[in-house]
């Protein structure tokens, strides 16, 4: 095995997940993309990250399954070496009125959103206690914080993952792996479509940045609080939402 650190990221395949992925690269990670079901945009990643002269190894897993997480990282590991870096990227919506969901809508929000980090969680934190050595990044929400109409299933979820990740940042400091959150404002991806596509101008009010984020502004957030350059942080929670809901 070389001494490059690797990085396995979770919703890999596009949004902010994919520009991670490419970020983590271009810092000299090799990165296993964890990707569910689109298989040609996550091959792309790959090419990105190669391009990068990085190893891109590209894994299918549901993060809703703990034996598919538990194989993500078996094979991550086969194939690339001790993951020094999780990233927790994949996610999902389902919003709409509290009246008008479903007990279904809960459950796979929840079992993506929180279900799917803590199983990752666990399996990095199996392997990093071990090799006192780590860093973790859930993606939150500012939702978990300053949620909108529509958005408690989805608000409740980012909540337990922000409570989480303190509560694992204590639990693996004495090994000297780090916990943090990172949690976007409106980020111009295949999520935020919607949202930005029904009402642009009134989600630019909220900003005081005027405009939305790039995946790529998020991602370079993501990596430093992976890097060591981050080694004094850990338990926090940063938010990179352009000033959301400040004025
Ligand atoms: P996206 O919809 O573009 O990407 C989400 C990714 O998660 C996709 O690749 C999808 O395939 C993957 N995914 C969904 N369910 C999965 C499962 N069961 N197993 C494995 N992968 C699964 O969204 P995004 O904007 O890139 O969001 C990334 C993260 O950032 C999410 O946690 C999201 O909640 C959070 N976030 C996004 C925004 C935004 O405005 N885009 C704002 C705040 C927080």
């Amino acid at each position: 095995m070389s001494d490059t650190p690797v990085a396995l990221v979770t919703g890999g395949s596009r949004g902010i997940g994919r520009a991670v992925a490419v970020e983590l690269a271009r810092r000299g990670y090799s990165v296993a993309i964890g990707f569910r079901d689109q298989e040609p945009r996550a091959a792309e990643v790959a090419r990105e990250v190669e391009a990068l002269g990085q190893k891109a190894l590209l894994l299918r897993a549901d993060v809703t399954h703990s034996a598919q997480v538990a194989q993500l990282f078996e094979e991550a590991e086969r194939q690339l070496g001790p993951v020094d870096v999780l990233v927790c990227g994949a996610g999902i919506t389902r919003d709409t009125l509290l009246g008008a969901s479903t007990p279904e809508d809960l459950d796979i929000v929840r079992a993506v959103n929180l279900d799917g980090v803590v199983h990752c969680c666990r399996e990095a934190a199996k392997r990093m206690i071990g090799r006192r050595r780590g860093s973790i990044v859930a993606l939150s929400s500012v939702a978990g914080q300053r949620p909108g109409r529509g958005q408690s299933l989805y608000a409740a979820t980012k909540g337990a993952v922000e409570s989480f990740v303190r509560a694992l940042a204590v639990e693996l400091a004495p090994r000297n792996v780090r916990v943090n959150a990172v949690a976007p404002g409106v980020i111009e991806t295949d999520m935020a479509k919607d949202i930005l596509a029904l009402a642009p101008d009134e989600v630019k009010k909220r900003i005081l940045l005027r405009r939305p984020g790039r995946p790529e502004e998020v991602a370079k957030v993501v990596a430093f609080l992976c890097s060591s350059d981050a080694s004094y942080v850990t338990g926090q929670v940063w938010n990179v939402d352009g000033g959301f809901k400040l004025e």
